[in-house]
């Protein structure tokens, strides 16, 4: 079949196989090299192997729950959407989360996925006490800070080329209410965007939107998020008595690819410059429900579509705290003089660096949504070249099309994974699209 990540490109000739239990997976690695999957949000080709390809999504099964520690032992194919729906009644909610909910515990794990709350806590890679994974070999190894370390290191945020993840131990949060209270600040430049994330280093939660049409003096003016879970006592009086329970949301689904004419500049324009004001309208605090604050986009299924038929690319990079402020301008500079809009664009604050292959690293990630045009890979390569000059990196779950010479510059730790995978015999069984491009 027909396979791709969430944004639709590339789109690979692959076989997708979908085990049921060990036995099936075991036959499956005696074949050859093969690649786990879980819900396909990763944007590129990093779940895709064009001869094995694992759907993991029949390992979904919850198996214990810790209510004093918040420890959640699950199987990697089941869905945070389904963690959330069984735990926030009862007062738990994921300790990070990425910003949809229809991904899979090891999508979680392989990606080692970060929130708009890194700065403070980190990756989900601070919340996984333990890993099984079925190693080269078809056996199972479990893996954790004490025990095979290496294994454990890399393997969060190894992109599932370590092995596939079978279960793992995660802890949850305690919560208080399915609420969230936002405090919407606008930000009439990028700078004064990275001031407000610098003065306020304690909020739990912190994301802004960026007008990345805007020129000029209004070059990077954004919404800045910030947030914090609602006690019960912040709640309205009519909700107190449940918490957790919020108004119902009827999800809405876009049906065909969009014709490229929908997503042109004067359109992105005028929602930004409509947002933009709404969001000065609205700035303040307010009470947000959980799914609203932390997933907006998945409101509407499969809007991936609304890119269009070519589909998109996503750009994702981090770079250092000192350089930050500079660099992101040059990249929004650049963006703007290329005529190429972003739809969507999101600015984090990342704190401390996390270990094997891991995204973050102190400073600050810029995402941008690109529909794939003629010249969008240019573009992207000219990014690519000043995120380097930036001393900055890219993020594996959002690559599609990244050359193996641009990570290698990037990815200082690139040639320990490497050492590792070939010496523990991983590469010969565990290979995807995207390793074989980056040559990994
Ligand atoms: C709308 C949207 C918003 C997002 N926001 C964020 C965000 O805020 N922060 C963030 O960090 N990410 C974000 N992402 C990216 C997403 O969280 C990651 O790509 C995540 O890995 C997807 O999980 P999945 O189950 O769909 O995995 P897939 O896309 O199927 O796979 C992703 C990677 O995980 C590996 N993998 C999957 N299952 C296993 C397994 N059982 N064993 C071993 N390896 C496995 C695959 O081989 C692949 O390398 C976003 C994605 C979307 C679509």
């Amino acid at each position: 079949m027909i396979l791709s990540g969430w944004g639709n490109f590339p789109r690979l000739d692959a076989c997708l196989l979908r085990p049921r239990n060990l036995g099936d997976l075991r036959l499956a690695l005696s074949r050859g090299p093969l690649i786990a999957r879980g819900n396909g949000r990763a944007y590129g080709d990093s779940a895709i192997n064009p001869a094995q390809t694992i759907d993991m999504r029949s390992f979904n099964r919850m198996c214990a729950f810790d209510s004093t520690s918040g420890q959640l032992i699950a199987e990697a194919g089941v869905l945070l959407a389904d963690i959330i729906s069984v735990f926030l009644p009862r007062g738990w909610f994921p300790a990070v989360t990425p910003g949809t909910k229809f991904v899979t515990l090891g999508g979680m794990i392989a990606a080692d996925v970060h929130g708009k709350n890194h700065h403070c806590d980190g990756s989900i890679r601070n919340f996984v006490d333990w890993i099984e994974i079925l190693d080269g070999n078809g056996n199972t190894r479990k893996c954790s800070r004490e025990e095979d370390p290496s294994l454990f290191e890399f393997t969060i945020g190894g992109m599932g080329l370590t092995g596939v993840i079978l279960r793992a131990a995660i802890r949850l949060r305690p919560v208080e209410s399915g609420y969230i209270a936002q405090d919407l600040r606008p930000a009439a430049t990028l700078s004064d965007a990275i001031r407000l994330f610098d003065e306020n280093p304690t909020a739990s939660y912190s994301v802004a939107w960026i007008d990345c049409l805007a020129r000029g003096q209004k070059m990077g003016r954004s919404l800045v998020m910030f947030g914090e879970h609602a006690t019960r006592a912040d709640l309205p009086a009519e909700r107190r008595d449940k918490p957790f329970s919020i108004p119902a949301r009827r999800a809405k689904s876009f049906p065909f690819d969009a014709p490229s004419f929908v997503l042109n500049p004067w359109s992105l324009a005028l929602f930004n410059e409509a947002y933009y004001r709404n969001g000065r309208r609205r700035a303040g605090r307010s009470l947000l429900d959980w799914d609203a604050y932390f997933y907006p986009l998945d409101s509407i299924h499969d809007w991936n579509r609304l890119y269009g038929r070519k589909g998109f690319a996503q750009f994702q990079c981090v770079l250092p705290l000192a350089s930050s402020d500079l660099g992101m301008r040059v990249l929004l500079d650049t963006i703007s003089k290329s005529g190429q809009d972003s739809f969507l664009a999101v600015l984090k604050r990342f704190g401390a660096e996390g270990g094997g292959l891991s995204f973050p690293m102190e400073g600050y990630s810029l995402a941008l949504d690109f529909p794939i045009h003629r010249n969008t890979i240019d573009l992207l390569k000219r990014l690519d070249s000043i995120v380097l000059d930036f001393g900055g990196r890219f993020y594996l779950a959002k690559d599609a099309r990244m050359s193996a010479d641009v990570f290698s510059r990037s990815e200082q730790r690139r040639a320990a994974f490497l050492d590792t995978r070939t010496k523990e015999g991983w590469r010969s069984h565990f290979t995807s699209a995207q390793s074989e491009r980056l040559g990994i």
